[in-house]
């Protein structure tokens, strides 16, 4: 903001009101952004852009944001350019008159096919001086470029860039050095790189949509005739506007003509979720055990269920009667007259791969429901047993331009969230409220329209119950919601803490469990403060007749066994470890208490990691230093062993190998782990 407010001065060449934005002066904004990995610059630079095409050309405004994000369109209208680099580097040659084994040479020394453009332009000067880009003749060439089909449409694509790239000028100076040119103006360099989808700008969509905001605002007060700068609050009333209006309608082609009309003022008002523009769906954040979910709910309500293991799907109806309203926005139509289509987690339409659930859809919803959007998970559905079938079943189905008649894996549609409801968002409405309204506009058939199982219970019993029925049931684990109150509104586009997931690989993992001695104990936090709320593992040594630590473990406890095992552990606590107790000596990685070694407890994991906090197999050579353990990742504790001793707990040559068949395990399949963590 500092920067927007002391430069007043436009650093940009001048056209004149009116006139086509020139694409020289948005490729000079490009260069200014590319010479700064400094955000606050990249969105002054932005947004000081942005305020001249509002000043001078606003009709530019929607394709200048456009270029700048690199895209076409929005992301459902699924326009694609559907070019390679081979493609590109065809139409470089062909403009410039290089053969393409130079060019290809240049593209391995320099490894930016923008740069290769501007090298080639540079050395084969123009006769001519060609007529000059503009930001709309640019994007209206890329889109005719992406939507050629039929015959010949690789050959047309090529024509089309070789027609923009001897349209843009080389190089200010003719000669070019590679190595120095970062930010070198050229048209072409920028041209290339936006066919191959990475403008190589550092430019965040996010900064872009703060810089129109910042532009918006600035607009809005020159013109109203106070000549200042605006202040700091209402910028970022404008970027808090802007956000969260793109975040319930992520449209540009929307949100930009309603803003060039009205400014800020009724935006929000103007440009509400609306069928057929996809949300960017609200995600969950990953737990490691219910006791994580416990602690964060703690004092409020929440709900789980079931993690169906498909696909994410957000489906938009608008019903034949009330279509009208809604023409041109929702692509497809339904067997009855309606508009439909069925969005991916990433806002691209799966109408096409879909056409069965599509078909039915108006046979799912009480006669007085008339438009909705849907929060689902697609899964596949075994139609003799009458079950969910694993996520792999849903993979073999074809991607596009599936014929109903076709169909072999069938699909049923697992409802969990309603986001509109006949022509209302609902969205800021409570979990509660809003699964009441799903539950009172459908009517659930079973194998092909349900909603999610849920269970409203509190308990760490009730919700292990639930895993494990869940886990029966083919799901992944479960989603825990906060139910009641404003923060269980649904948030579009965020990971959000109010959403928890619960998988069972983190639960249950490796399959074989071990055995391990519990050798210290934490104070309970929360719930659990009268109680230990988390353990310390070890697992046995023979050969050096020592108990090495493994984790800590605060899963798989109901209640009354915490209690049972405070009073049974209360009796056999030490003040120090004992000698033979192999455990790290760090601080920060102590126990609160020690305890005699008596007790074997079986215990599951997810997986095992090296870590230096832990002992276990330190010796067994699975780490080159010698200075790290094994450890258990996710461990979760399934009972108390009474019928073993303490040496007779699983050894750490066992917790050696089973890392070791993981690890090769692991190399021949690629991790099995969430890439959240
Ligand atoms: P992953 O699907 O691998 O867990 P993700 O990043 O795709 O990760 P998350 O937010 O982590 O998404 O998990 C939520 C996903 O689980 C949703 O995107 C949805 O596809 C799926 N899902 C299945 N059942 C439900 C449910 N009842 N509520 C919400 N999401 C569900």
């Amino acid at each position: 903001q500092t920067t927007l407010k002391s430069n007043t001065k436009d650093p940009y060449p001048d056209w004149k009101p009116g006139e086509p934005v020139p694409y020289a002066a948005l490729c000079t904004t490009f260069s200014l952004i590319e010479m700064t990995t400094k955000r606050l610059i990249m969105t002054s630079h932005c947004s000081l852009f942005l305020r001249q095409v509002l000043r001078l050309t606003p009709d530019d405004l929607l394709p200048t944001v456009l270029l700048m994000i690199n895209k076409l369109a929005a992301d459902y209208a699924g326009v694609e350019l559907g070019i390679g680099e081979s493609l590109i580097m065809k139409a470089i040659g062909e403009t410039t008159g290089r053969s393409l084994a130079v060019i290809k040479q240049d593209q391995k020394e320099i490894g930016d096919l923008g740069l290769v453009a501007v090298k080639s332009r540079a050395n084969q000067p123009t006769m001519f001086k060609p007529k000059p880009l503009t930001v709309r003749g640019v994007h209206k060439g890329l889109l005719d470029i992406a939507t050629v089909t039929g015959n010949g449409a690789q050959q047309r694509k090529v024509d089309g860039i070789k027609k923009l790239l001897s349209a843009a000028d080389g190089h200010a100076s003719g000669k070019v050095d590679i190595a120095k040119d970062k930010g070198g103006a050229s048209e072409a360099k920028y041209i290339v790189r936006f066919l191959e989808g990475k403008l190589r700008l550092g430019l965040a969509e996010k900064t872009v949509l703060v810089a129109l905001a910042q532009a918006m605002v600035c607009h809005e007060t020159e013109t109203k005739g106070s000549g200042k700068v605006p202040s700091t609050e209402k910028l970022a009333e404008g970027e808090s506007i802007l956000k969260s209006v793109y975040s319930s309608l992520p449209s540009y082609e929307v949100i930009i003509p309603a803003m060039l009309k009205d400014g800020f003022s009724n935006l929000k008002e103007n440009c509400k979720l609306q069928p057929g523009v996809p949300l960017k769906p609200m995600l969950a954040k990953p737990t490691k055990a219910i006791t994580e979910v416990l602690d964060r709910f703690e004092g409020q309500t929440f709900t789980c269920e079931y993690k169906y293991d498909g696909e994410r799907a957000q489906i938009h109806y608008v019903a034949k009667d009330s279509s009208q309203q809604y023409q041109g926005t929702v692509p497809s139509k339904t067997s009855t007259g309606g508009l439909a289509a069925i969005f991916s987690r990433n806002s691209e339409d799966l109408s096409k791969k879909y056409p069965d659930i599509l078909s039915k859809l108006n046979t799912w919803v009480k006669p007085d429901t008339k438009s909705f959007v849907l929060d689902c998970e697609t899964v596949a559905w075994d139609l003799v047993e009458k079950k969910v079938l694993p996520f792999q079943q849903l993979m073999t189905r074809k991607k596009k331009d599936v014929k109903i008649e076709d169909v072999k894996i069938k699909v049923c549609v697992f409802a969990f969230d309603l986001l509109f409801l006949n022509g209302e968002a609902v969205v800021e409405k409570s979990l509660r409220e809003r699964r009441e309204l799903l539950h009172s506009a459908f009517v659930p058939v079973e194998g092909e329209f349900q909603f999610a199982t849920s269970m409203n219970g509190q308990e760490i019993d009730e919700i292990q119950t639930f895993l494990d029925e869940s886990v029966k049931a083919s799901c992944e684990g479960l989603m825990v919601k906060m139910l009641d109150g404003s923060e269980s509104g649904y948030e579009p586009s965020k990971r959000s803490r109010n959403w928890l997931k619960i998988k069972k690989d983190y639960l249950s993992g490796i399959g074989d469990s071990l055995d391990l001695v519990v050798l210290g104990a934490y104070y309970g936090r929360g719930k659990r403060t009268s109680v230990y709320g988390a353990f310390l593992l070890a697992c046995y040594n023979p050969s050096t007749e020592t108990y090495e630590t493994i984790c800590n473990i605060g899963t798989g406890f109901s209640e009354s066994v915490l209690e049972e095992l405070h009073s049974q552990l209360s009796s056999i606590v030490i003040d120090r470890p004992k000698p033979f107790y192999s455990h790290s000596s760090g601080n920060q990685h102590q126990p609160d208490v020690w305890f005699e070694c008596k007790y074997v407890w079986e215990v599951k994991t997810a997986d095992l990691t090296l870590s230096p906090r832990y002992k276990a197999g330190w010796k067994e050579g699975v780490d080159g230093s010698g200075e790290k353990g094994i450890s258990l990742r996710f461990p979760r504790f399934i009972k108390v062993r009474e019928d073993k001793k303490p040496d007779m707990a699983t050894s750490a040559r066992q917790v050696a190998e089973m890392y070791r068949k993981q690890e090769s395990v692991a190399k021949s399949k690629g991790p099995a782990v969430d890439d959240d963590f």
